[in-house]
């Protein structure tokens, strides 16, 4: 498919569909309802924000009751996440398995489409720099998505399908020429990717590392890590009375907040910021692939380029893995 065409294929998506997709304002890439096809950024450059809140909104009332009537998760119009590249992809099918079981996240995807866009493999992987794993060479096949691009060499596109939904719209939409991959789970049959579990090694038993009490002397615990960053789902439930009823709201929240480990009896598991970077951690490199087996940081370093006093990760994960071997 040359890009004429598939300018016609999106622009058919355009004509039915909220549409968010890369786009390049002032010198840098942002996630954004887009209303025509030259606004949308094809080189794969990691946007600032991820698609997160396309499937977790920072705040959505799940149901509101007037009287003795309840109104549950009301319906989401027909969304399509355009051109995710392949680390908020990896994020997503985090969040698939994390809200599997989550009535209003699900309701929301039933009408969503993802469609994942790749510049080339592996050169984007090398691009991102990533350091949450090493790449395989089926990445595809262990990343959930209903079509996928790809942009070869020649400056054409190819299409895979990754669902019966992503198939359906294809052959709409005319595009016959398409190869469809089977998920084949989250983790590859060789196994845990190494890297994954170098990470957790360093990170599972390094609390008494000092690396924690110089993080901890500057960090300023205002969570924007947390909020710019693709994996991080945690959230807070809150009911709001009204005049005539009550609205159960879901917000983001972060584990940064003053609020977020307070028990009965004003007791804070996280009350010291050592504790909360620690906590951040160890949620990511050891207690998601721990129970999934997959990432629970996907490398993207949005953490990094928010931060007001510049806490990287990854140098943080090199550190810890070499004071482990000293
Ligand atoms: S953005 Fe930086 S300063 Fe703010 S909580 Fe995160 S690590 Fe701490
Ligand atoms: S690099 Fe930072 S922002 Fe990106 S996924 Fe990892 S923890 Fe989240």
């Amino acid at each position: 498919m040359d890009l004429g065409e598939l300018q016609k294929f999106v622009e058919n998506l355009l004509s039915d569909n909220i549409v968010y997709a890369p786009m390049k304002k002032e010198a840098k890439v942002f996630v954004s309802p887009i209303n025509n096809f030259a606004e949308i950024d094809w080189t794969s450059e990691l946007p600032a924000n991820s698609f997160k809140s396309v499937f977790l909104p920072p705040e959505e009332i799940l149901w509101k009751n007037a009287g003795k009537k309840f109104k549950t998760a009301f319906a989401s119009k027909k969304t399509i996440a355009l051109a995710m590249n392949v680390l908020d992809l990896q994020a997503f099918t985090l969040f698939e398995h994390v809200f599997e079981k989550d009535i209003y996240y699900q309701r929301r995807r039933q009408n969503t489409f993802v469609v994942g866009f790749t510049a080339g493999l592996p050169d984007d992987f090398r691009k991102y720099k990533i350091f949450h794993a090493d790449y395989e060479e089926n990445v595809l096949e262990h990343l959930i998505f209903d079509i996928f691009i790809e942009k070869q060499k020649n400056g054409n596109f190819i299409f895979f399908s990754g669902s019966e939904k992503g198939q359906k719209l294809l052959e709409e939409n005319n595009v016959k020429d398409y190869e469809h991959i089977e998920f084949a789970g989250l983790v590859p049959e060789s196994g845990m990717n190494p890297r994954l579990i170098a990470n957790r090694k360093a990170v599972e038993l390094s609390f008494n590392d000092k690396l924690w009490d110089e993080l901890a002397e500057i960090c300023l615990a205002c969570g924007k890590c947390s909020v710019v960053c693709p994996t991080c789902f945690c959230f807070n439930l809150e009911d709001d009375p009204q005049l005539n009823g009550v609205e159960r709201k879901r917000q983001w929240t972060s584990c940064f907040y003053p609020e977020f480990s307070k028990i009965c009896g004003n007791k804070k598991e996280l009350a010291e910021v050592k504790k909360k970077l620690y906590f951040w951690y160890y949620h990511k490199f050891v207690r998601i692939p721990e129970e999934l087996s997959y990432y629970g940081c996907v490398s993207c370093m949005r953490c990094f380029n928010v931060c007001p006093v510049g806490i990287n990760i990854a140098a943080n994960l090199q550190r810890l893995a070499k004071n482990q071997q000293k």
